[in-house]
């Protein structure tokens, strides 16, 4: 706990704000997933109700309710939800209007707020921009442009930056004793994204899953049929599971053609164990193609969500890879 509060631009500020009583009504909270977001959120609003010193102190009678997530002024939507939609605003809003029980403020916050549609958007507008003196409303996204423009208009942005590599390994090696190797890494291929490097040590399948993506992948200079290979390790047959990791595949998919990339501009690659995957493929194909690759599967991860036909998706877009990779010649 002690390491986001030293370390996290973002989270500093807004606990100032809150011991300085000086916490704005709607914010807008930015940054990739897994940096940190949510859990600066509940200090922020465990700050706000402390009723000790140092706030949040983790002692008094209100941050214990908020350590067991049974605080009554503080509303969390949006969680383990692919949609967010009027009628889940409506709710909220409605219940802005209930003054808060405990203490002087009553705190909202919408998680995966880039789910809201339009109209969920245009229902949360009024409130947004003017709650109830008593009233905060703090919208967690991923990319703030996912958002109307009257509402992001309307919130004071926080944006979480990602932290150091360095900052990553000494949370990593003190908190899962990883060293060497291993340690480099994780600390390099969560990108600064905390919640990334966390998931890495806390998932046992990780290491295998990154070697088959990354020897299917590496199987794309070959015939088509290394398509559907690749394909069945993005889950196609089983949408559920793809659906809670997908961001995974991608992301393992993403950095093996990054790694392609900085062969090919005599850079460090991430993927140090699996280099010979990597320059076998560097050496059969274009550095346009390969970015190309990635520009495509970066525009289809984002766009990727529970409603579409997952499998469709992952399979053109892997048939648009592998043509880029064998030039448009053999398209037919
Ligand atoms: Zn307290």
């Amino acid at each position: 706990m002690e390491y986001f509060l030293t370390k996290q631009k973002a989270l500093r500020t807004l606990l100032g704000a809150a011991r300085e009583k000086k916490e704005k009504h709607s914010y807008i909270f930015e940054g990739a997933k897994g940096i940190g977001k949510m859990t600066a959120a509940k200090m922020f609003a465990a700050a706000i109700h402390c009723e000790g010193e140092n706030k949040p102190c983790f002692n008094c009678p209100s941050c214990k309710k908020h350590l067991a997530s049974t605080h009554s002024d503080l509303i969390v939507i949006g969680e383990d939800s692919p949609s967010i939609k009027v009628d889940d605003i409506r709710a909220l809003t409605d219940e802005l209007f209930i003054r808060p029980a405990l203490s002087k403020k009553k705190i909202f916050i919408i998680e995966n707020a880039d789910n809201m549609n339009n109209d969920a958007q245009n229902a949360l507008l009024k409130s947004f921009e003017e709650p109830p003196e008593y009233g905060i409303i703090i919208l967690l996204s991923q990319n703030r442009e996912n958002l109307l423009s009257t509402i992001r208009s309307r919130g004071t942005l926080i944006t979480f930056e990602p932290f150091m590599e360095e900052d990553i390994e000494r949370f990593v090696s003190k908190k899962y004793q990883k060293e060497g190797e291993e340690l480099r890494f994780i600390a390099r291929y969560s990108g600064g994204v905390i919640g990334r490097a966390i998931d890495i040590c806390e998932d046992e399948e990780f290491f295998v899953k990154r070697k088959n993506i990354i020897e299917k992948t590496a199987k794309l200079t070959e015939g088509r049929l290394s398509i559907f290979e690749l394909a069945d390790e993005f889950d196609i047959k089983n949408k559920k599971s793809a659906m809670e990791n997908c961001d995974m595949y991608f992301d393992l998919f993403l950095s093996f053609m990054r790694d392609v990339v900085a062969i090919k501009n005599k850079s460090e690659i991430i993927n140090t164990d699996m280099a010979p995957y990597i320059e076998k493929f560097s050496s059969k194909v274009t550095l346009g193609s390969v970015v190309n690759v990635i520009e495509n599967a970066a525009k289809v991860k984002a766009q990727l969500n529970s409603s579409m036909k997952y499998e469709l998706w992952i399979v053109n877009m892997l048939i648009n890879c592998w043509e880029d990779i064998h030039g448009k010649s053999s398209r037919s």
